[in-house]
């Protein structure tokens, strides 16, 4: 017998409108059928979403930790307490995300990873991994460990990228030594080569461009804008991300990293078909202020006050503390986007950069049944990951 479960009279979050009084069925993790008003589906559990939306669950393809644990801990319960603090914020999807470290760290976070991942209903599903680091460039590294900044070479990042099939985006400086041909072999691995933790000029990325870049990491964060030498000036890659059609791009909408004019802009260059929000959540998301590590707990030290972390200089923000319906919020309430379009943003577009938007990212029959449940005010009352209610207690 078939595991069903029938959410009727609920507003349905479409990729481009929202539907009053419709049903979902759910058979077997999947999206079974979809119809307008009731629907005889027999004797099965019945959810009534009457007032609520009922939404596509939420990808995150940047979130390093949350509830005090981090990516970097690397032990199987340091990831499902991420995973499982941020389901009850709605994200039924994530990329686990590495921080700047030693290869032997990363390696040790990958493995956990890969344990984690055979753990299901527990919490959000890690969907694979995002390699933040260490190749940056550090004049740009942030909140990143300052030792652990260091050029690609292809006999350490080979060992990283032959040790899993899980990476699916690798944040990078397009502009250091080494990058080029790290580019070209995530492309030819089907890993997304995203800019970010960079200087680099728009020449440097309309190169790396035609090497395979495809995304752009935490926009307007930790990366170049217009460059002056002497009289001359030229894009960085605010400017080239902004305006090239071939990069995809997110913001960090915790509504504290970025000013309302700044992601409207975003909005207006990208689109909402091209522009993700993320919460580039860190340890201190979910837990009383004090101070945290970013990445793993030899990282450096972030101050948590008031739900905003930021380094112990105040020279920047250091990741953030939010889930991922508060960026649904600040996208509705601060830049203005319409329901359904920030709930793109958060869902069917990370799908599509991951290339998984055929199984995943909208409420469609045939996909996944990763679905959330939220009212008015964004407060999420239930996530359902693959067909199952996470439990959020
Ligand atoms: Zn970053």
């Amino acid at each position: 017998m078939a595991e069903r479960l029938l959410i009727k009279n609920g507003k349905l979050i479409t990729t481009n409108t929202v539907l009053d009084g419709y049903s979902l069925l759910i058979e077997d993790g999947i999206v079974a059928e979809i119809t307008p008003g009731d629907l005889k589906a027999g004797n099965c559990e019945t959810i009534d979403a009457s007032d609520l939306y009922v939404s596509p669950g939420f990808i995150d393809l940047h979130i390093h930790g949350g509830n005090g644990s981090d990516v970097m801990d690397a032990t199987i319960d340091d990831l499902l307490t991420v995973t499982t603090f941020h389901a009850k914020g709605g994200t039924t999807g994530l990329l686990a995300t590495t921080a700047a470290d030693s290869l032997e760290n990363i390696l040790v976070a990958i493995d956990a990873v890969h344990h984690a991942q055979s753990k299901k209903g527990v919490g959000s599903e890690i969907l694979g991994i995002h390699i933040e680091g260490p190749y940056f460039n550090f004049e740009k590294k942030g909140c990143h460990l300052a030792e652990a900044i260091r050029n690609p070479a292809p006999n350490e990042y080979l060992q990283l990228l032959d040790a899993t099939d899980q990476i699916r985006l690798m944040t990078l400086a397009p502009e250091i030594e080494g990058a080029d041909g790290l580019i070209q072999e995530l492309s030819k691995r089907n890993i997304v080569p995203s800019c970010g933790h960079s200087n680099a000029s728009y020449n440097q990325i309309a190169r790396a461009v035609e090497l395979g870049l495809k995304h752009s990491t935490h926009l307007y964060c930790a990366m170049s804008g217009v460059i002056k030498t002497g009289p001359k000036r030229e894009g960085g890659i605010i400017e080239s991300t902004l305006l090239l059609d071939d990069l995809t791009t997110e913001v960090i909408a915790d509504g504290r990293h970025l000013p309302p004019e700044l992601m409207k802009l975003a909005v207006k260059c990208k689109t909402t078909d091209r522009l993700a929000v993320v919460s580039d959540a860190m340890r201190g998301a979910g837990m009383p202020d004090g101070v945290y590590t970013f990445g793993s707990k030899n990282g450096t030290e972030a101050i948590v006050k008031g739900g905003v972390a930021t380094m112990p200089d105040n020279t920047g923000y250091a990741s953030s503390t939010i889930q991922m319906n508060d960026t649904i919020r600040v996208m509705r309430d601060m830049v203005g986007v319409r329901l359904e379009e920030a709930v793109k943003m958060a869902s069917f577009v990370p799908a599509r950069i991951l290339g998984i938007d055929a199984q995943r990212g909208s409420l469609a029959v045939g996909k996944a049944a990763d679905i959330v449940l939220f009212d008015e005010e964004i407060c999420v009352h239930r996530t359902i990951v693959g067909g199952v209610t996470i439990p959020t207690s």
